[in-house]
């Protein structure tokens, strides 16, 4: 049975600020749902949670640490926009495994160690943020919720949307998505399935016109990437997890990540900078892992971005992958994906096709769950490796976003 238990707002919460101007953004006193920015030209950029660190540490003092016993995101309440997240809403969403690759190790002559976020409930990462943006949305009055999607985050919307007990999420998917994986998987959480346009910008645009009316009542909510603050508090826990897991002195040279909109890089970082503030990192003694971005040679917006210098990502013209979270054009949040980046010293690689199949194949013949984005990180490090930016010894953490279900479940899957 769904517990309808209500997420409430964690009183932690400092304040809004926009992303893009570091403008304090009206909360409204969390009567309505929160948006984009009013700041920025229309349609806004996005709008980050800050917490009152000093109410944080002092709950993290008493309780002795980061995480506790909790199952699932609760663990980590103190520092999410939400509290009251049930076991049976998000306990069994992340605190996923991390484990050292001994085949991969050895070929590569560094540490390699996978954190499998394909044991999530629906196969995902994703449902790291979409918990805990139909978690806020609700808690600030929302009744349901809305995305394009051509993935995973169109399936964990629906499955937090059922498990709350609220009318079907509202699915937008560009056409030929029809009785695809994707499709089947929300209409079995009970989404309400629209296709429309080509591709998910043009999904996006007519999700917003047919429902503009209830997007503005605060009824609905949008939870495209970025669109509220909740996805990306979400996807925050995987860094509070790494550092849960390795410690402020045994933390990963490198960390690894598939970078489709970017909410996991951005939130990982965001999780290390507040632990850095709260004191369990000392940025004197302790280094920072440096992050890693990886798209496809086919659609690499923030590649490209990083090695011109820009500050923003321009979008391109997809030509088309075959790992679908790798498919994004543009980055609404891009200012902070490149800034995430740098700060952490780290680099964007972009692979190709090919690299993409012939790790994703490497990862099942060695027994590794995962989907061909997962195979894009491996090829990704293969990179690094041949380029010396990763050298004999360091220790490489692979963010490995989702299970092999997904792709063996499409019909063109590439497996051999
Ligand atoms: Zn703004």
């Amino acid at each position: 049975m769904p517990d309808h238990g209500k997420p409430q707002l964690n009183d932690n919460i400092r304040r809004l600020i926009c992303s893009y101007s570091g403008q304090e953004v009206d909360a409204n006193g969390f009567r309505r749902p929160i948006g984009l920015c009013s700041c920025c030209p229309a349609p806004g950029k996005p709008v980050v949670v800050e917490y009152a660190l000093e109410k944080v540490n002092a709950e993290l003092e008493a309780r002795g640490g980061i995480a506790r016993a909790e199952p699932g995101l609760e663990a980590f309440a103190p520092l999410l926009p939400v509290r009251g997240l049930s076991p049976s809403f998000a306990g069994d969403v992340g605190r996923t495994s991390v484990a050292k690759s001994e085949p991969l190790s050895a070929e590569h002559d560094v540490d390699v160690l996978i954190k499998n976020e394909g044991t999530n409930p629906s196969g995902s990462f994703k449902d790291r943020g979409l918990a805990i943006a139909v978690a806020l949305g609700t808690a600030c009055g929302a009744r349901r919720f809305c995305l394009p999607t051509q993935g995973n985050a169109g399936v964990a919307a629906s499955l937090f949307s059922a498990r709350l007990g609220l009318e079907g999420c509202v699915v937008y998917m560009p056409e030929g998505y029809q009785d695809g994986i994707y499709h089947r998987e929300a209409a079995f959480f009970g989404a309400e399935i629209k296709f429309s346009g080509t591709n998910i910008a043009a999904s996006g645009k007519q999700m917003r016109e047919d429902y503009a009316d209830q997007l503005s009542s605060g009824d609905l909510v949008d939870v495209s990437t970025f669109f509220e603050p909740g996805r990306l508090e979400g996807k925050k826990t995987m860094g509070l997890e790494i550092f849960d897991h390795f410690g402020p002195d045994g933390l990963p040279d490198w960390i690894i990540y598939p970078t489709g909109g970017g909410t996991g890089l951005v939130g990982i970082w965001k999780a290390l900078r507040e632990l850095q503030e709260l004191g369990f990192v000392d940025p004197k003694r302790h280094r920072l892992p440096k992050l890693v971005a990886v798209q496809s040679e086919q659609c690499a917006p923030v590649i490209r971005a990083f090695e011109r210098d820009l500050d923003e990502v321009e979008p391109v013209q997809s030509q088309g992958t075959i790992a679908d979270g790798l498919d994004v054009p543009g980055a609404i949040m891009g200012h902070a994906i490149l800034s995430s980046i740098r700060e952490s010293q780290g680099s964007a690689v972009a692979v190709s096709e090919e690299a993409i199949v012939k790790a994703f194949n490497t990862c099942g013949r060695l027994g590794l769950p995962v989907s061909y984005e997962c195979g894009a990180v491996l090829a990704a490090l293969e990179n690094l490796k041949r380029s010396a930016q990763i050298v004999p010894g360091e220790s490489v953490l692979l963010l490995m976003t989702a299970s092999h279900l997904v792709p063996l479940g499409q019909a063109d899957n590439a497996v051999g």
